[in-house]
């Protein structure tokens, strides 16, 4: 057997950490260890040169005593069981932390889609669907955009999933997914809701180390869905973002980025490489420049020692899912780095696929305003549960944000048990 991946022994022992300062159930504990399933399919699709090509997808059900499983898709060359099924943990314990009525999954294809073409991505997105079957469901498991897939992805699965169920119970399939174009069902703000959460927690940060943010600086790794939503809202802020990163290379410019237009740029693209402004430079110097905060936004396991060594910010924020290591969160903490952990600080993007849930499930269409108004009150009052834990147990923000995520799911599992 395979040895398990860095990423999957990191969660498992922050959960060991956190179960241990709640006094955790033993067999809560060994439930919450492993995922409930892990359904792998293996699918043909039809390339535009007239071949077929086998591919491989996933879906981790982590678990799903506090609502159905969900969690992203995450379309990647590098999508690797294991890292799934860290991820399907984490998110277990985001929506449990955030008090939304969710599980957590995870799931993605084994795939570059730099390398597809629309339609052949269209293809891939389908005849996966096709193979996961009933295996997801709106009231079952409930898949979203993660790294390389998006809300038109999104459509592509709602129409396979719909046209493959009776007439008569169509349009209840639409929320089989959530991160859904607006005309298609998605929600306003959902584009936004992951950066949008970032700064809510930045700001409520900034609130209790007394920093203005005012003409602060910023790193940002990965100008995706995350990365590029928290850079344009930092910038309304009066933060300036002076590096950016992305899997083509890495640039700074201590002037500043205009947010926006590198945005527009990303979008039009596909990525940082060859943008106009700033200066490039290697990922050791993006680690190393001098800002206040970091956004790590792209994969997992990015920070480890070194980079934890070098940086000079103040606060990390992870956007991404798991972007600091077991090494790299001690050296920070050692540094006297803030951390601002995963299943918090990113946990906006879950918050408003909930409210597009919810808003399908209700055939209603809710204000912009409704939707900010909502996720801020959500963000703010979980950071300050958060940091209340920490300062009264001595620990850190993400022992913190994992203890009250255990301490839910096992006060439920106390009182309805193990059937039968
Ligand atoms: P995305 O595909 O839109 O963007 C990913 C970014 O990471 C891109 O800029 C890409 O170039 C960059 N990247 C990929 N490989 C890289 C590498 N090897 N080195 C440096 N950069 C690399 O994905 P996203 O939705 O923005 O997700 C980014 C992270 O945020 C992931 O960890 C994801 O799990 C997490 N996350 C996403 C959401 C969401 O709502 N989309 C919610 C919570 C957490």
């Amino acid at each position: 057997m395979s040895e398990p991946s860095v990423f999957l022994t990191t969660v498992q022992e922050q959960m060991d950490r956190a179960a241990d300062l709640v006094e955790l159930p033993a067999h809560v504990r060994a439930i919450l260890t492993q995922p409930k399933k892990e359904i792998i399919v293996n699918f043909p699709v039809r390339m535009d040169d007239g071949s077929y090509q086998v591919f491989k997808g996933y879906r981790i059900q982590h678990n799903n005593l506090l609502g159905p499983y969900k969690g992203g898709l995450r379309f990647h060359e590098d999508t690797r069981l294991d890292d799934l099924k860290a991820l399907a943990m984490n998110m277990t314990f985001k929506c449990a932390l955030m008090d939304i009525p969710f599980g957590g999954g995870k799931g993605g294809v084994k795939c570059d889609p730099h390398q597809l073409s629309r339609d052949e991505l269209m293809r891939v997105t389908r005849r996966f669907t096709h193979a996961l079957g009933a295996n997801i469901g709106p009231e079952y498991d409930i898949p979203a955009p993660d790294v390389g897939t998006d809300s038109q992805v999104m459509v592509w699965i709602m129409d396979t999933y719909m046209n493959t169920a009776g007439y008569n119970e169509r349009v209840a399939q639409q929320r089989v997914v959530t991160g859904k174009t607006l005309e298609c069902g998605g929600s306003v703000g959902r584009d936004k809701a992951t950066g949008q959460g970032l700064v809510h927690c930045l700001t409520e940060w900034a609130r209790d180390n007394d920093v203005d943010l005012e003409g602060k600086t910023a790193l940002i790794q990965g100008y995706g869905k995350v990365g590029a939503h928290a850079g344009m809202l930092l910038a309304k802020l009066g933060v300036s973002i002076v590096g950016v990163g992305d899997y083509t290379g890495y640039r700074l410019n201590p002037e500043g980025f205009n947010a926006h237009r590198l945005a527009e740029y990303v979008k039009k693209h596909g990525s940082i490489k060859d943008y106009d402004s700033g200066d490039p430079c290697t990922r050791a110097e993006f680690f190393a420049a001098k800002a206040d905060i970091m956004i790590p936004a792209a994969l997992h396991n990015q920070i480890g020692a070194g980079e934890a060594k070098t940086l000079q910010t103040r606060v990390v924020l992870e956007g991404a899912n798991g972007p600091v290591m077991a090494e790299g969160d001690v050296i920070l903490k050692e540094r006297g780095i803030d951390v601002v952990p995963d299943i918090l600080a990113n946990a906006g993007g879950v918050t408003v696929s909930y409210y597009e849930w919810v808003q399908n499930g209700r055939q209603e269409r809710w204000e912009l305003s409704e939707v900010d108004e909502r996720l801020e009150k959500a963000m703010r009052r979980t950071y300050r549960h958060v940091v209340e834990f920490s300062r009264e147990r001595g620990c850190s923000q993400r022992e913190a944000a994992y203890s009250l995520a255990l301490a839910r799911l096992a006060s439920v599992y106390q009182q309805r048990l193990i059937f039968p």
